[in-house]
């Protein structure tokens, strides 16, 4: 419930005025293009349950995809990449994905973007990416004490995470972990809020973002795909 109402707010969210814009406009101009959909041209929330072990932080919703379907990752080739992906290790009870309302559900993973609304070129600038951080820490407070795996996708989604663990008083190891297709850190979750305690081992896994910019020319492959997220899957459940 406490997550439910978390999306709730984010879903209502305007704090980024060219987001804003943006969103609404593509979801003016593109709606008779959808004609039979509702285009959903708002922030969009995390998706999968709350006491999910993996969480996937990606970069931002993709303007004709997660902000015209409404969920994240949904109907776009980035996400039709990752889910077929999730469905082959095992987190995904298909591997395709839609519209809101596919039938798709999620195993033991949570999927949400680091800024949550669709920017211009897949870019946001470095003041909304700031005003949305804080979406993230509130997500992690919530979702933190069942997560064992967090996957980046990207060098944004890995540097938002490392810099939401961090807001909440996890250790992140010095000098700060780069990013690189299936890099691997621990990061350490205290077990109580004050920061007392012996720490929980948590795994920060880098990912190539599915982005056709990476899936088209190879850079990153379903083996290479698989790879990672099969390793998530035995971290988590080990
Ligand atoms: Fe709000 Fe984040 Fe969207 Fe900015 S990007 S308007 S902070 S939800």
């Amino acid at each position: 419930a406490e997550l439910a109402r978390l999306d709730d707010r984010i879903t209502r969210c305007r704090r980024c005025p060219r987001l804003v814009r943006w969103r609404e406009q593509v979801a003016r101009e593109k709606r008779a293009a959808f004609a039979e959909e509702e285009y959903w041209g708002r922030p969009v929330p995390g998706f999968g349950p709350a006491d999910a072990r993996i969480l996937v932080v990606g970069l931002a919703p993709a303007a004709h995809g997660a902000n015209r379907t409404g969920r994240i990752f949904t109907g776009d080739r980035s996400g039709d990449w990752l889910f077929a992906a999730m469905h082959r290790v095992g987190l995904a009870n298909q591997p395709t994905s839609t519209l809101a309302d596919d039938g798709l559900t999620l195993f033991d993973t949570r999927v949400l973007s680091a800024v949550r609304c669709a920017p211009p070129a897949n870019r946001p600038t470095p003041q909304e990416r700031d005003n949305c951080a804080p979406w993230l820490d509130r997500e992690l407070a919530i979702l933190g004490p069942s997560v064992r795996v967090i996957l980046a996708l990207g060098s944004f989604g890995w540097d938002a995470a490392l810099r939401a663990t961090s807001d909440a008083g996890w250790a992140v190891p010095r000098p700060r972990p780069r990013f690189g297709h299936a890099a691997e850190v621990v990061l350490e979750r205290p077990v109580d809020s004050a920061g007392a305690g012996p720490a929980v081992g948590v795994v920060l896994l880098g990912c190539f973002h599915p982005s056709q910019q990476n899936t088209f020319t190879g850079r990153l492959t379903e083996p290479m795909t698989d790879a990672v997220l099969g390793r998530a899957v035995e971290i988590a459940r080990s």
